[in-house]
């Protein structure tokens, strides 16, 4: 599995990058996970939007969900100029139906409910969803494909079951949208001193620090985490890759 940082700003995008956006491809099986502010945009220094094979959404806050209608666009543009004919599936929580409602679109894009009571597999993936703690509902994820699994937390304060949901995963990308000193839990985030603290108790190789605070000295962020989680730490920047 291939991982790379499309967009890693929490609540908005910084200027010319994104809000959350992370791009994982297996055996040539390409995933967006969030699409939120900026990504669309992004993205394009990757790959062409309409060769996704599917999107995955944590929840329906617009710094994870944003550009969902410009992707639609894109692939309805492509379309005509190219004649593509594919529907890229969204997958998503349909605990609010307004928002899953708007996921599909036209045969362009077609929304998919999850659930946390079952494994799915999206092309060669499998995905496993845990509800989180956050003002909305959301889910983090589980991803595993021979043997290697990548968590992505989603928005989440602090939640002693993360780390068990997350136990020996090769990466996992955590959110980190406060200061160790900070409390997130009013906000449904973390602090960089609970992410290290997840990664610990899951025992992860890798802890990728993401959905970053726009103010403050980032590298506090790696720093605080450290305190308590000695290996690998980094702190996402767009265009980041992590091969497995
Ligand atoms: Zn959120």
């Amino acid at each position: 599995m291939k991982i790379t940082v499309i967009g890693c700003w929490g609540g908005y995008p910084a200027k010319n990058e994104a809000s959350s956006g992370y791009l994982l491809e297996y055996d040539d099986y390409r995933v967006l996970l969030d699409c939120g502010s900026g990504v669309l945009s992004q993205l394009q220094n990757h790959m062409k939007p309409d060769d996704l094979d599917a999107v995955v959404l944590t929840h329906y806050h617009a710094d994870h969900i944003a550009d969902i209608g410009v992707l639609q666009h894109a692939v309805l543009i492509q379309r005509y100029l190219n004649g593509n004919q594919k529907t890229i599936p969204i997958y998503a929580h349909a605990l609010d139906e307004a928002e899953f409602d708007k996921l599909t679109y036209k045969d362009i894009t077609k929304g998919i409910a999850y659930s946390d009571s079952q494994p799915l597999q999206i092309g060669p993936l499998t995905f496993t969803f845990m509800k989180t703690k956050h003002p909305v509902p959301c889910f983090a994820m589980r991803i595993e494909a021979e043997g290697q699994a990548i968590v992505y937390t989603g928005d989440s304060a602090y939640m002693e079951e993360m780390s068990e949901f997350a136990k020996d995963a090769n990466v996992l990308l955590c959110e980190s949208n406060f200061y160790g000193d900070m409390d997130g839990s009013g906000a449904g985030h973390m602090t960089a001193r609970e992410a290290g603290r997840v990664a610990e108790k899951a025992n992860v190789q890798l802890l990728l620090l993401t959905h970053l605070p726009h103010y403050g000295d980032l590298s506090q962020l790696k720093q605080e985490a450290g305190e308590v989680y000695k290996r690998e730490i980094a702190i996402a920047r767009k265009d980041m890759e992590f091969q497995l």
